[in-house]
Formats: structure tokens, C-alpha cells, sequence
């Protein structure tokens, strides 16, 4: 039997701090990992700037809640749950994903967890591991499950290249153009498509 394993944000969800920023207009919250690739200093700046503005994890679950998974993202779920078993792989934080997660079915997450106090103010985050993305494969790979990965950003890499099939999914063009080894598809059909023939089974689309 194969994992299937996804990345969250940019693959099934939109990316939720875009829409926090978009939301609040807080420009600044824009800000990514390709704009700051140490994670812990783009995560040390968020933080920040939502103590500056008074805005806690109740604001940002708000946010959240208004936004739904990407067109399609359900009914592709839905199919990978039934042929795969499925782990979304995220950098993203519990306290952030569950609505999400929700309206996605609750496939099985592994991320990562916030540390917040009595008032909603977020005081620090929790990174489970570090490289967790690889780790997990590395990981299934000695449970003796083959892996098949897809992502859409740098952070997904690694995760890409542990295992058996790395896919690129709505990624940028640099990245892309960075990472010719991976195959790159923008739909959910050639998703499909992609994973079946990664898989040494017959798997219908
Ligand atoms: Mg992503």
C-alpha cells in the first residue's frame, strides 16, 4: 500500500496568512518564505505584528472560518481517501487549519501547534521537528510504506525528493524551473493522473 502525501496550503486550501493580510490589510503579513526563507524569523515577525495590532487567535480562526478549500479540493480528497491512505504533511498549525480541515472531510495532519494564553494572544509557536516534512517520509519509509508526494513551494522540497514520487502542484515558475526532476500539473485531473501512474497499482481516475 502507498501513502499519499499533501501538502496543505497552496494544494487544497488557500494560503491563510495571505488572507489574514488581505482581510486586515496588514501588508506586512504578506510576507512568505520566499521573502524570508528563515521560517523562524518570518514566524518571530508575524507574532510580532499581531501583538502591535492587538490581533489574537480569534481573529485569525474568524478569518478562517470565512474560507473555503480550494474549487475541487474535497471531491479530490474524497478520491485519494479511497485509494490511498492519506497524510497532508503542512507547516501550518492546528489552531489554524481545523474549520479547514473540516470542510475537507478530516483527512489525518501533521503540523505544528501554537502556544496561546487565556487572552488569544499567540505567545509563541511550537515546531513539532525540525525538517518535518522529510522526517515524515523518512519515517514512513521505515513503516515499509512507498510514499507519493505532491506540493507546491520550496518548504515541500525535501519532502519531494524523499520520496518514491515527488509532484509539483500549482507551484510558482521558479520553482518549477528550480526543480526540473519533479513532474509540475496545475489540476486536480492531471494530479490524479500523476499519482496513478506513480503508483504500482491500477488506480482509476
Ligand atoms: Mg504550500
Amino acid at each position: 500500500m502507498e501513502l499519499l502525501c499533501l501538502d496543505l496550503e497552496g494544494v487544497l486550501i488557500p494560503e491563510i496568512w495571505i488572507n489574514f493580510a488581505e482581510k486586515t490589510g496588514i501588508e506586512e503579513l504578506r510576507a512568505t518564505t520566499r521573502d524570508i526563507p528563515d521560517y523562524d524569523e518570518l514566524m518571530r515577525m508575524r507574532l510580532r505584528i499581531l501583538d502591535e495590532h492587538g490581533y489574537g487567535l480569534p481573529d485569525i480562526q474568524a478569518v478562517i472560518d470565512t474560507l473555503d478549500p480550494l474549487d475541487g479540493a474535497r471531491e479530490f480528497v474524497d478520491w485519494a481517501r479511497e485509494h490511498f491512505q492519506l497524510i497532508i504533511l503542512s507547516d501550518t498549525f492546528y489552531e489554524f487549519a481545523k474549520p479547514l480541515m473540516k470542510k475537507l472531510g478530516w483527512p489525518t495532519l501533521f503540523c505544528h501547534r501554537l502556544e496561546v494564553d487565556e487572552n488569544g494572544r499567540i505567545t509563541d509557536y511550537k515546531l513539532r521537528q525540525q525538517d518535518p516534512k522529510r522526517m515524515s517520509i523518512k519515517s514512513f519509509h521505515s513503516l515499509n510504506y512507498h510514499c507519493i508526494a505532491a506540493g507546491d513551494s520550496y518548504n515541500d522540497t525535501t519532502m519531494l525528493s524523499e520520496a518514491e514520487q515527488g509532484i509539483l502542484f500549482h507551484a510558482p515558475d521558479n520553482v518549477i524551473a528550480e526543480f526540473p526532476q519533479f513532474p509540475a500539473v496545475h489540476s486536480y485531473d492531471d494530479l490524479k493522473k500523476e499519482i496513478a501512474k506513480a503508483s504500482p497499482r491500477s488506480i482509476p481516475l
